[in-house]
């Protein structure tokens, strides 16, 4: 059906009809979006239905994947990619006087994830589809996503990001396949034939509705899915009745507090929010996962003792981690099994990723809010600690030194991650250092406890969506040169290396790249009504705000940049473009502030006329994946300059590597495995290693006063923080300026500035030998094939999950 142009405009046309009485000229692009999502999801449905049949037949061992974030971006340019319609689509469209890309534009990204964290969670059901695994989501249907950015007055306000305003075409609703949670009320317990049964009283309960969306795979015919649970209201609790207006008031709050759990995606990255309505959300989540995945089991399995032979749950960072003793509850007090036998099944079943060492986002929970919120729950937590704590002491008697690192609940708090790795039969971290910190540092008891359990996997981005849909016109000429088998298997771009000095494949890399700035400065041009020249080097930071990813180092070096232009203006340097593009925590004042400072940056120099159009400083506003689309491929600078040790791995990294752009960064996370694959001459390094800033961390002998009085640059930007132009209003980046100073700096900025400046000159230099400059980005291209999530998900796959 949409497989044969002709017939595609055919049915396309009835369907407009059959769905908005419209015809093609006189319809809207939603309209029209609308149309082709509906075709295009009946296509699914025929491999949806089989995949799932086959699954059934064979009875193969599944995977859940739980995480509260899927940031999944727009789909209907990977749906159509993957299920090899794009061409058909796009031509026969343009026979209709149709622009497929105005199409695309017209759906709204699905942001219901924060960053990295829910992006790789999107990335991975790609490849698990791609793959043909049988890998499935877990999450949320969150009413609005991650809130959409506006820049007001150089300021960041947000609002909600209503993004299934106009419906979403993906999705299905499962009422059928609805579960209760419940919430509340207390315990109590009692002798049921010989056994204790603990019993659960006056809880509320709310009710858990799935809407499945597809997963697509490759080319292959597979279909997966992503189930997303919405809350609502029960309307059975209610008598029809005896409804007085007391009651209805009663209904009314209790729709309104139902309905609130899955309202909204908190919008806090690396960083927790211990709000109660957030715990609600984790064992919503969790609870109905769970039970819909026990139902299924049981449906064709006789009994729950073989759930870790057909099973594998995995949990994204803590968020999911009620998984555990929610799985344990639900064997104990509905099957009936005995504790060691839940608990042996359970810790055959769960598995973990750990995302973080910053203190700041490492979950707790009060006890007293546990125990209210989840009475049966937080028993299973408690019984599951004493347990734990008394086999760590009978084994290591006297040692309280572990024994306060391990345990569960400490200090009126419920450690999240101490769950986790108690009640996981594996633990990894998402880069090689990352796990080696954690390891040898943040879970060091841990890892001398249980060493079994730990293991790394570093993280990895679809090249389906970030290079052949991102930047078609550089994989057609891959293509064109070595063949289609990359697109399969991503390691084989390794034979680009025979390419690096091949002139004419060197002349396609530039005048793509070129193309790619073209589209992105018109982009730029729109948005911000700015003229920025694509001869210059588009130098890009985009990610979360965040203290540790240290957007002010980049803007402080901006500023130093400009203060040397301005003292003279005929230095030799490549012309650049600064392009931002960061979502701030609402309530994270220190990098609203850095927004505000980015901004106001940009508008003195944007506006100097003196300065000759060497620099220009752009901040994108709404950052998301659409955006990040058309930037990456338009980049020749990959800004990676957290605090070494402080990013778990990123992967932003690799997305701007993988489109032939250099990484300037620091060895931290991923980039010390970029730099691994592409050698030292292929991307430029600089600043403290990750052994430096934990030792500075452990026994001090840091002062970032010491910069300030020994390097008269850094303490000219620093003054101009507080005084004169930059400063505007007395004190607006005073907060800035204490946290470098006052505060000593605790990401090493002023520690890293002069090594930064360094390497940004390198750069440069680099940059103008345009010859050299290409051969690099030919090789980070080649390398980047390690970093497909083809390639991480294999490895969870055989490793982890032990699944085909
Ligand atoms: C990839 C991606 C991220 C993660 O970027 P990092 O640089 O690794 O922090 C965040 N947001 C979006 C929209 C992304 O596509």
């Amino acid at each position: 059906m949409l497989t044969n142009k002709e017939e595609f405009k055919q049915v396309f046309q009835k369907r407009l009809v059959a769905l908005h009485g419209t015809e093609v000229q006189e319809a809207t692009t939603q309209e029209i979006y609308k149309t082709l999502g509906s075709l295009v999801r009946e296509y699914i449905s025929e491999n949806w239905i089989n995949t799932n049949a086959s699954y059934k037949k064979s009875g193969v061992k599944q995977v859940y994947y739980f995480s509260l974030e899927f940031l999944l971006g727009r789909l209907m340019g990977s749906n159509l990619l993957n299920l090899d319609i794009y061409n058909v689509c796009k031509e026969g469209l343009l026979e209709l006087g149709i622009d497929l890309d105005d199409i695309e534009e017209a759906e709204p990204d699905a942001g219901l994830g924060n960053g990295g964290l829910g992006r790789l969670a999107a990335c991975f059901l790609d490849s698990l589809a791609s793959l043909e695994l049988p890998g499935h989501g877990c999450g949320i249907r969150y009413k609005y996503g991650l809130f959409e950015q506006k820049i007001i007055n150089g300021y960041q306000v947000e609002l909600p990001d209503n993004w299934l305003k106009e419906g979403n075409v993906w999705e299905i609703r499962k009422s059928d396949k609805a579960v209760e949670v419940k919430f509340g009320g207390y315990v109590t317990t009692e002798q049921v034939d010989g056994r204790l049964s603990f019993l659960h009283h006056n809880y509320e309960k709310v009710l858990a509705v799935p809407y499945d969306m597809p997963v697509v795979g490759y080319k292959n015919e597979v279909v997966n899915t992503l189930r997303l649970w919405s809350a609502e209201t029960i309307i059975g609790n209610f008598d029809a009745y005896s409804i007085s207006t007391h009651d209805q008031r009663k209904i009314i709050e209790y729709k309104r507090s139902t309905e609130a759990i899955t309202e909204f995606l908190y919008p806090d990255d690396s960083h927790i929010e211990g709000r109660t309505l957030r715990l609600k959300q984790q064992y919503f989540l969790v609870s109905a996962g769970i039970q819909s995945i026990l139902h299924n089991h049981k449906k064709h399995h006789h009994d729950v003792y073989s759930l870790p032979e057909n099973v594998a749950i995995h949990v994204n960072d803590t968020h999911p981690v009620l998984a555990v003793p929610e799985l344990m509850r639900i064997l104990l007090d509905d099957e009936l099994l005995s504790w060691d036998d839940a608990w042996e099944i359970m810790t055959k079943t769960i598995s973990y990723t750990n995302h973080t060492t910053l203190a700041e986002a490492l979950e707790t929970w009060p006890v007293d809010l546990m125990r209210s919120l989840l009475p049966r729950v937080f028993m299973i937590i408690e019984e599951i600690n004493r347990r734990f704590c008394q086999q760590v002491w009978a084994d290591n008697p006297g040692n309280w030194e572990l024994l306060r690192s391990v345990e569960i609940i400490r200090d009126g708090v419920v450690r999240m991650a101490n769950l986790a790795i108690v009640g996981s039969y594996s633990v990894n971290g998402v880069a090689q250092v990352h796990t080696e910190i954690i390891k040898k540092r943040e879970m060091k008891h841990f890892y001398q406890y249980f060493p079994e359990k730990f293991n790394n996997k570093t993280n990895g981005i679809t090249h389906r969506r970030w290079l052949l849909r991102a930047n078609p016109l550089l994989a057609n000429v891959i293509t064109e040169l070595i063949g289609s088998d990359w697109i399969k298997n991503p390691t084989e771009l390794q034979q680009l290396s025979k390419y690096v000095k091949d002139a004419s494949f060197q002349e396609q890399i530039r005048s793509i790249k070129h193309n790619n700035k073209l589209n992105l400065a018109k982009i730029i041009s729109k948005e911000c009504g700015l003229t920025v020249d694509v001869g210059s080097i588009f130098d890009v930071q985009i990610k979360r705000l965040h203290a540790y990813k240290r957007q002010v180092l980049n803007v402080l070096h901006i500023m130093d940049l400009y203060n040397r232009l301005k003292e003279d203006p005929t230095i030799d340097m490549p012309p650049r473009t600064f392009i931002f593009g960061a979502k701030a925590a609402p309530s994270y004042h220190f990098a609203k502030k850095v927004i505000k400072l980015i901004n106001t940056v940009a508008s003195i120099i944007n506006n100097d006329k003196y300065i000759n159009d060497k620099l220009k400083v752009v901040f994108l506003e709404n950052y998301r994946v659409s955006m990040a689309e058309v930037i990456i491929p338009a980049t020749d600078i990959s800004e990676q300059i957290s605090t070494a040790s402080k990013e778990a791995s990123g992967t932003g990294n690799m997305k701007f590597m993988m489109n032939g752009a250099i990484t300037l960064g620091t060895l931290d996370g991923a980039n010390i495995e970029i730099e691994e694959a592409v050698g030292d001459d292929n991307i430029f390094i600089f600043g403290l290693t990750p052994n430096e800033v934990l030792n500075y961390h452990q026994v001090g002998g840091y002062s970032s006063w010491d910069m300030y009085n020994t390097h008269p640059r850094i303490r000219k930007v620093m003054e101009q923080l507080i005084t004169g132009e930059v400063a505007q209003q007395a004190g607006d980046f005073k907060d800035i300026y204490d946290s470098l100073l006052i505060d000593n700096d605790e990401y090493f900025v002023l520690k890293d500035f002069i090594p930064y400046v360094d390497a940004q000159l390198k750069a440069g230099q680099a940059y103008m030998n345009q010859n050299k400059w290409t051969q690099m980005a030919i090789e980070n291209i080649a390398q980047s094939g390690k970093f497909s999530s083809d390639r991480t998900i294999k490895e969870y796959a055989s490793e982890i999950w032990r699944i085909r």
